[in-house]
């Protein structure tokens, strides 16, 4: 027994203890995941929804991915993106392109970066101080949310240094937030079937964020499911998440999203449904009783899903994403201007509001406007439309 078998409980007693307040077991999530009716968990998910959330506004944020290497010491069966190291595909962003690209952002009244690479073997922790230090000099208003668990592990063994002192030397340089990439499915059975294993177990996932809470560093919490994983790891995965978010209340979000299988190594693993996607995001709404926000994944679930996802508990569509490599290589090519991402959320319903990347607040066009004004220069001539006059 993993202890994450379906409870005996009915599922109308589980969803009316979920709406209440009152908590519901692991046993209880795996239930749900078995017998929902999706349309029952959606109404119950938007019941805590608007509980936890301004149950009128759907936010989003506008950011970019910024990839600054795809060489990668590990070969995880899913991913498309790395490539070894000394493949002739391989690269790294000089620091420059780097500033080119957040000064696009910021022409498109964007407020936040995401760095995140391959896990390089080469490069050294300075390496990443003088990254962050860069962008802090350069840009001292964007938002740098950076470096995920599998990257700070590396480098703690890399440096032969802590967790807590990796991720401390990093938050001094200028680190605002950690991303949850990494995480996959938090159950080591899985992993060892998916991941380059070392990459990082689900204990060290957990360690690595644990470490940043104490240093009041922010960070999302994620998973990547249809892998082929039982659905007893799924409940698994969210039972890691709110324990550790009992203990320290750190994760801004929870943000679940599906396996892009295109150019992976795991090429005939059936596509996980939209209504399995959908009942995920449900029972995490329900589940998840301490993490405030809940993403819903358009760029992987394209965007009519994505937008229902805000009928399913979901309180937030993430970023408009001005780039994104990871799983577009994986498959994934859906985009989104910050018009469409408006219309989307009023068509189902809300009022749209664009966020700081820590859910803190909400970003007005005049906050933004200036910053946008300075670097409108860095814009391609077919992205200037895009900036909003
Ligand atoms: S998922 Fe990350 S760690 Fe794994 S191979 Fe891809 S880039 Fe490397």
């Amino acid at each position: 027994m993993s202890g994450f078998e379906p409870s005996g409980r009915a599922v109308a007693a589980i969803l009316d203890d979920a709406v209440a307040g009152r908590r519901i077991s692991a046993g209880d999530a795996h239930r749900l995941l078995l017998d929902g009716d999706l349309l029952d968990l959606g109404l119950a998910a938007q019941a805590v929804r608007e509980r936890m959330n301004d149950p009128a506004v759907a936010t989003y944020a506008i950011d970019r991915n910024i990839n600054y290497t795809n060489v990668c010491v590990y070969k995880c069966r899913f991913c498309a993106f790395y490539r070894p190291p000394g493949d002739p595909e391989g690269y790294l962003v000089p620091f420059e392109e780097i500033g080119r690209k957040i000064e696009e952002t910021l022409a498109l009244h964007g407020t936040g970066i995401l760095l995140q690479g391959g896990v390089h073997p080469d490069l050294p922790l300075q390496y990443y101080l003088d990254l962050l230090g860069f962008i802090r000099e350069r840009y001292p208003t964007i938002h740098r949310h950076a470096f995920s668990p599998p990257e700070v592990k590396f480098l703690a063994k890399k440096e032969r240094l802590s967790f807590a002192e990796v991720i401390g030397r990093l938050k001094e340089a200028g680190l605002m937030s950690i991303p949850g990439g990494g995480a996959e499915i938090l159950s080591d059975a899985i992993r060892k079937e998916v991941l380059a294993h070392p990459k990082a177990s689900a204990d060290e996932w957990i360690e690595v964020m644990r470490q940043a809470h104490r240093l009041e560093l922010r960070t999302t919490a994620t998973m990547m499911f249809g892998m082929g994983e039982e659905l007893a790891a799924r409940v698994e995965h969210l039972h890691r998440i709110r324990d550790l978010q009992d203990e320290t209340g750190g994760f801004t979000a929870f943000i679940p999203w599906t396996f892009q299988r295109e150019h992976t190594d795991l090429p005939d693993l059936p596509e996980v449904s939209a209504h399995e996607y959908l009942t995920l995001l449900a029972v995490a709404r329900l589940f998840l009783d301490n993490v405030t926000h809940l993403q819903a994944s358009w760029v992987t679930q394209g965007k009519k899903i994505g937008q229902l996802g805000l009928a399913f508990g979901a309180d937030d569509l993430g970023s408009i994403m001005i780039e994104e490599n990871v799983v577009a290589a994986a498959g994934a090519r859906y985009q989104m201007s910050q018009e469409e991402m408006e219309r989307l959320i009023h068509a189902a319903g809300y009022t749209p509001r664009q966020r700081t990347n820590l859910y803190e607040r909400f970003v007005t066009r005049e906050e933004t406007a200036p910053l946008a004004e300075q670097y409108r220069h860095a814009l391609s001539p077919e992205r200037r439309p895009l900036a909003g006059g």
